[in-house]
């Protein structure tokens, strides 16, 4: 068994992969070529936001929309030690200050009302301009923008939607990729919609920034290439990629009620076993990652090894939050600071998650944990 299995989707869409990969060989145009257009009119429609800039990877996604608004040294982005590094790793590489608040024990997504108090602490502090917010929207359940939305205009702080994980999700009739100011995805592979290398994108319905991110993707652009008129990066995605997500696309939504079904499936099975994922009332996620909470570390471990034993592949996001990684120790945070990630961190694990796990794979992954 895989964690997640991308042959059984390959098996749907190879034929009509190899047609687009044909049609880009014939045309030729490689970077910038026409099915990354199409692309984007595609997905933004998806999500039903004006703009969307296909770019060369999430993080670039994250990375480029902070370049856009400016932000640097002095510059305090809040955001939310359990996650995947890239998400505070674009602060820091901008010389901006990450500032993390702590998760919601139950969505493990910000928390809101701590990240209102940490707000004011820093602006009563005065050391750091408060900026923006980068929330994520983890394991593809969409984060309380409700709450993140109101708490953003009271302080004026940009929000970046970090939906890495959480492309298809929604909140209401409101699809992840459209809250706040911008938002970010990643076409990883492994990502529920995933190419076959590395892909991102950026929303916004701000006509100002879709502008300035064309021009950073393409070195900060002016008029025509060889007009600079800001720096930028080699942001872009390439066409090939386009070319395959556009087929991939094809199946998605019926693949993300797939995953609903699995998502399904696996909480009716480990009902009472162990915790399974908490979705608020109103918001779907789209299970980029399923992940449960055991009540111990030493729990933990004897179910993983019980299913590795069977050749059941788990894994764990994220065994230690980004305030205590090596990378971020300059920031001067210590053990005991995010109590709650810590915590969570200790106890959860993932169980493979894909559209085309069966009820039988369930029946056996389930059976083995207690
Ligand atoms: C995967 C991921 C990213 C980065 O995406 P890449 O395309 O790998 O650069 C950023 N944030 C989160 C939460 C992710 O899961």
């Amino acid at each position: 068994m895989q964690f997640i299995d991308l042959h059984k989707q390959q098996e749907r869409i190879r034929t009509g992969v190899h047609r687009r990969i044909q049609t880009v060989m014939d045309h030729g145009k490689y970077i910038m070529g026409p099915e990354v257009q199409e692309l984007e009119k595609t997905l933004a429609e998806f999500v039903g936001i004006k703009h969307c800039v296909g770019c060369s990877s999430g993080t670039d996604a994250l990375l480029m929309t902070l370049m856009a608004w400016e932000v640097g040294p002095g510059d305090a982005v809040f955001t939310t030690p359990f996650t995947f590094i890239s998400t505070a790793e674009v602060i820091q590489l901008l010389g901006a200050t990450p500032v993390f608040v702590d998760i919601d024990e139950k969505t493990f997504n910000i928390d809101p009302v701590k990240l209102e108090k940490v707000v004011k602490n820093t602006i009563d502090a005065g050391e750091l301009n408060h900026k923006a917010v980068i929330t994520v929207d983890l394991f593809g359940l969409p984060a309380d923008y409700p709450s993140i939305e109101t708490i953003a205009k009271k302080y004026n702080l940009l929000v970046l939607e970090d939906a890495a994980q959480s492309f298809g999700a929604s909140i209401g009739m409101r699809k992840t990729g459209s809250f706040g100011d911008a938002a970010a995805t990643s076409f990883f592979p492994a990502k529920p919609l995933g190419c076959y290398g590395d892909g991102g994108a950026i929303f916004t319905d701000n006509d100002d920034l879709a502008e300035k991110l064309h021009s950073i993707r393409i070195h900060g652009k002016g008029s025509h290439k060889y007009d600079n008129i800001r720096v930028g990066i080699n942001g872009r995605l390439d066409t090939l990629q386009a070319a395959i997500l556009l087929e991939k696309f094809s199946i998605f939504p019926e693949e993300v009620d797939l995953r609903n079904n699995v998502a399904g499936l696996y909480n009716e099975k480990l009902h009472n076993k162990v915790q399974s994922p908490f979705v608020p009332d109103g918001y779907t996620s789209v299970w980029a990652i399923y992940s449960i909470l055991t009540d111990s570390e030493k729990h933990r471990t004897e179910i993983q090894e019980r299913l590795k034993g069977k050749n059941i592949p788990t894994a764990i996001y994220y065994p230690l939050p980004l305030h205590l990684q090596t990378a971020f120790m300059g920031l001067g945070f210590q053990e005991g600071d995010f109590p709650i990630s810590e915590d969570i961190s200790q106890r959860i694990f993932s169980l493979p998650m894909h559209p085309y796990l069966d009820k039988a794979d369930i029946k056996t992954i389930t059976e083995l944990i207690f």
